[in-house]
């Protein structure tokens, strides 16, 4: 199984054709290949921990649709769920017991949260946090750090300036310097940056805003201490602590990084996982801060299709399946199996390569250090990544098309012990040819 033909001539044609619909071809860039080679593949069916393609190849998947399928394609509980809800209409634009039941089920079984509202992605729910944590502290600029993403927000697209200036550049077109200058940019890793810029801007900084587990440019996992200290040097300075837990959140643990190192931040961000696959996010915090969003507060925030039953009934059938304990430790366990077998190969053959890895994301490290922030990364690295991407596509092993993402384990690859061997075993070969072929 898995030994794929070469052949992938429909998703070629297929790719063709869609440039002609949409820029590049895709609704979203990094579909697109482009920092690897060759053309997106056009999937056409998923189930457990595969993928097939249009022109019926099959690969095992650890990409997962970016993250949000932890329990694998086509879960039998969440299809079910979602036929069932779909049976009474779409959309009602109106309150539903659908949004109650999945806020009860995550406000229950999270400390973290006394209140939340959902929305429609990640970008709208940190978009939304951005504008709370303004509204609530009457103060405009905000603190994010290099090496982290959160969404296509305009003043979140935003580089750390050249040389001395403290105020961020924006990465994209479209962007007016004006909204870039209200970011500050600072280094992950570094407690004296912020400590610095909140010595000289804390008056006008409303928030802080990171991803706990930074996994949107290789993974750069924090030191605990330092996200205490964040959370200490917000509260001292009257200054929001905002987790975007998109990726962590249900990832490393029912309660998202928050709850995997014990920090209460003022507001944490959802997406991804939370709707089982169907689009939701959602952003929460402590009650006393939530009240500040319309229509009880000033702080102005909607959604057409906000909360819809469909989607979340999808969250709810796939949350209920990750309550149990003993689901994490499975996934962390089984994360933590297939990069000790990396890792040990690696070292046989002498291959300067790591495994980062926290709760079931994992990210192959071209490099003999622990990686924490995005200047640490070595851009030539990237070439090995290339080579393996490319080798496991033949092989039928799918990894998401660029070295900086990392990889996510499903529930159905974690439980099936034979496919995920066989996986490493093709990892380990595609290794193999990587650093054959490569030197740098
Ligand atoms: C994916 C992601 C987002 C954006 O979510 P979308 O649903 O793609 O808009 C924001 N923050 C983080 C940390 C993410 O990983």
């Amino acid at each position: 199984m898995f030994e794929n033909r070469i052949e992938r001539s429909k998703s070629e044609a297929l790719f063709e054709e869609a440039k002609a619909y949409f820029p590049g071809g895709v609704n979203s860039p990094v579909r697109a290949f482009k920092s690897v080679s060759g053309a997106p593949l056009f999937i056409k069916h998923g189930e457990g921990f595969t993928i097939t393609d249009e022109d019926e190849n099959t690969y095992i998947d650890f990409c997962n649709s970016w993250g949000p399928l932890i329990l694998g394609h086509n879960n039998k509980q969440i299809k079910e769920s979602v036929i069932k809800t779909i049976h009474d209409g779409m959309s009602f634009g109106t309150p539903t017991t659908h949004g109650n039941e999945l806020g009860k089920f995550i406000l229950d079984n999270n400390r973290f949260i006394d209140q939340m509202r959902f929305v429609s992605s990640g970008t709208e729910a940190v978009m939304s946090a951005i504008r709370l944590a303004r509204g609530y502290t009457k103060k405009d600029k905000i603190i994010k750090f290099e090496g982290c993403y959160h969404g296509h927000v305009d003043s979140l697209m935003v580089k750390a300036g050249s040389g001395l200036a403290t105020f961020g550049v924006s990465t994209s077109a479209g962007i007016p310097a004006s909204f870039a200058q209200e970011t500050i940019v600072l280094p992950l890793d570094d407690e004296q940056a912020v400590e610095d810029c909140l010595r000289a801007h804390s008056h006008e900084v409303a928030c802080i805003i990171i991803e706990p587990v930074p996994a949107n440019n290789g993974l750069l996992i924090q030191r605990k201490e330092y996200l205490a200290y964040l959370k200490e040097i917000c509260a001292k300075h009257n200054v929001l602590l905002i987790f975007d837990e998109v990726i962590s959140g249900f990832r490393v643990g029912f309660e998202g990084a928050a709850g995997y190192y014990n920090i209460q931040p003022d507001l944490i961000t959802y997406g991804k996982i939370i709707g089982g696959g169907l689009p939701v996010g959602a952003f929460g915090g402590k009650k006393e801060i939530m009240e500040h969003v319309a229509p009880l507060g000033a702080v102005y925030q909607a959604g057409t299709l906000s909360a819809n039953p469909v989607a979340m009934t999808a969250g709810l059938a796939c949350l209920k399946q990750l309550a149990d304990p003993s689901f994490y430790k499975k996934m962390e366990a089984q994360t933590a199996y297939l990069a000790e077998q990396i890792e040990t190969h690696a070292k046989e053959q002498s291959y300067t390569l790591n495994v980062a890895r926290i709760g079931s994301i994992f990210w192959l490290c071209f490099s003999d250090e622990t990686i924490r922030t995005s200047a640490a990364i070595k851009s030539e690295s990237m070439d090995y990544f290339k080579v393996l991407h490319h080798e496991l596509l033949q092989t039928g092993v799918y990894l998401g098309p660029s070295g900086y993402e990392v990889g996510f384990l499903s529930k159905a690859l974690a439980d099936d012990q034979a496919h995920l061997d066989l996986a490493i075993s093709k990892m380990k070969d595609a290794l193999d040819t990587a650093y054959a072929s490569v030197s740098i």
